[in-house]
């Protein structure tokens, strides 16, 4: 086809669908109208991000537990506490390849020792019953009774069967040996639930046996993208006044980098009766939708309204923050969460990292701890009396001072010059100007 017939094609079918459009608004509007949505259900409105904070705790219930193996227990959440079988070391272990002897008798001028026998690693150790005497001894070896004592090979000159030590040392009693419940006792609890699994607690989990955990489920999570502009990531040809379509991308990857593994995403345009079936199938299999666009104050913003018509029960919609001001938190029937989040990329992915990531967590156990600070490197004016969360990239001064260097967005659709950032830090509401060296809370990207 010819350009320019090309052209006039879509622009006609633009302009027919616009039309169409409008006649399936008027229709929604009396299939679900605004009007009874505000009367029936005791939704906040334009709440304090404090305010949203506490109707989220409110709500929050936990998602179950199951058991994995611990070889799957990476980055879960523990549950039930990990307790010490046993002490530890549940032995005096050697920390040093060398020879073990009795302290006394160097202490009494002896520097050679007869080798009585060698004992390696995993061996029984029988007592040493010979002061004068010594054994070989290896790393990770028992330290048998009758020694209190080791010297590294390095300190020692090897002649036969008899190992001479340096005058120049002045050896201690249990040098180089780890001593027997020096770590911890039997019973002592080593990792408390509401702890993400890293390396050093599947560690520690191992060392006292335990081949299962009991960790948080974990949720089902829905991501919906709802506009009609958006075309699929894989579209080569986009037309002029549309796009690619990337929120839900970039959720379902902020989802899936905080071990979200059952998280899938997909596509509705603004048309109220598909929303509405596509919102009820994926409720009835979720735990959690997370939806964008279509949360606002447009013509096609049918998002409200048709959560509403499925049963949600919003809890709040728009809160004093900017970016994400229409933000929409409520409950579906079997309690599931559900967070309308804006469309624009950068308010988008703010609310998921300020308000769903933490809910999510805060669901699978984790202890909430205290936020991380930066000091703003220089004075910002935030131009707004809303809470105003602030893209920044950070680093560390001379003394070690976590530093936050402002990179405002161009506006909340710009979300290239997100990606020089690390995350972005909360500026309280109610004022505007900001000095250099002002503590704000922190939220990365990526921990
Ligand atoms: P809305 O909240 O639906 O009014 O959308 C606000 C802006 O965000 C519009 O410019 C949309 O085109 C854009 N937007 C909405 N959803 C997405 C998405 N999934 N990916 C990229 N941009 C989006
Ligand atoms: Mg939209």
């Amino acid at each position: 086809m010819k350009p320019d017939a090309r052209v006039r094609l879509e622009v006609f079918f633009a302009e027919y669908t616009l039309d169409y459009k409008g006649l399936i608004a008027k229709a929604a509007n009396s299939l679900f109208p605004e009007r009874t949505r505000l009367q029936e259900s005791a939704v906040e409105e334009f709440i304090s991000v404090e305010r949203a904070d506490n109707l989220l705790q409110g709500a929050l219930t936990s998602f179950p537990d199951e058991e994995v193996a611990l070889g799957e227990a990476q980055g879960r959440v523990l549950r039930v506490p990990v307790s010490a079988d046993r002490e530890h070391p549940p032995f005096n272990r050697v920390m040093m390849d060398g020879i073990a002897f009795r302290l006394g008798s160097f202490e009494a001028g002896r520097r050679s020792f007869r080798i009585e026998r060698t004992i390696r690693a995993g061996e029984r150790p029988f007592p040493l019953e010979d002061p004068e005497a010594c054994v070989e001894i290896m790393t990770g070896a028992a330290l048998p009774a009758g020694c209190d004592c080791v010297v590294p090979v390095e300190q020692i000159r090897r002649v036969d069967c008899v190992a001479e030590v340096s005058n120049d040392i002045s050896p201690k009693t249990m040098q180089h040996v780890h001593r027997q419940a020096s770590d911890y006792g039997r019973g002592e609890v080593l990792v408390r639930p509401g702890r993400r699994l890293d390396a050093a607690a599947i560690g520690v989990a191992a060392s006292v046996g335990c081949a299962v955990l009991r960790v948080s489920r974990l949720p089902k999570v829905a991501v919906v993208a709802t506009g009609d502009e958006l075309v699929d990531v894989t579209e080569v040809d986009v037309p002029s006044h549309r796009i690619r379509r990337s929120n839900d991308s970039a959720l379902a990857a902020a989802l899936r980098l905080r071990g979200l593994k059952d998280v899938t995403a997909c596509h509705v345009p603004d048309d109220p009766e598909r929303l509405r079936d596509e919102t009820a199938r994926l409720l009835s299999e979720s735990d959690v939708l997370v939806l964008t666009g279509g949360v606002s104050m447009g013509a096609f913003d049918y998002v409200p309204r048709v959560l509403h018509a499925v049963g949600v029960k919003a809890l709040f919609h728009k809160v004093r923050q900017r970016p994400g001001k229409p933000l929409l938190f409520g409950l579906g029937r079997e309690g599931q969460s559900v967070f309308a989040l804006p469309g624009n990329p950068v308010s988008a992915l703010v609310c998921l990292y300020r308000y769903v990531l933490p809910q999510l967590e805060k669901a699978m156990g984790i202890e909430a701890a205290p936020p991380e600070r930066a000091a703003l490197d220089r004075a910002y004016d935030a131009r707004t009396d809303l809470t105003c969360f602030l893209p920044v990239r950070v680093s560390t001064d001379e003394t070690g001072r976590l530093l936050a260097e402002p990179r405002p967005t161009n506006s909340s659709g710009d979300f290239a010059s997100l990606v020089g950032t690390n995350g972005f830090v909360e500026l309280e509401a109610g004022r505007r100007e900001f000095p250099a060296g002002y503590a704000a809370p922190l939220i990365r990207w990526s921990m």
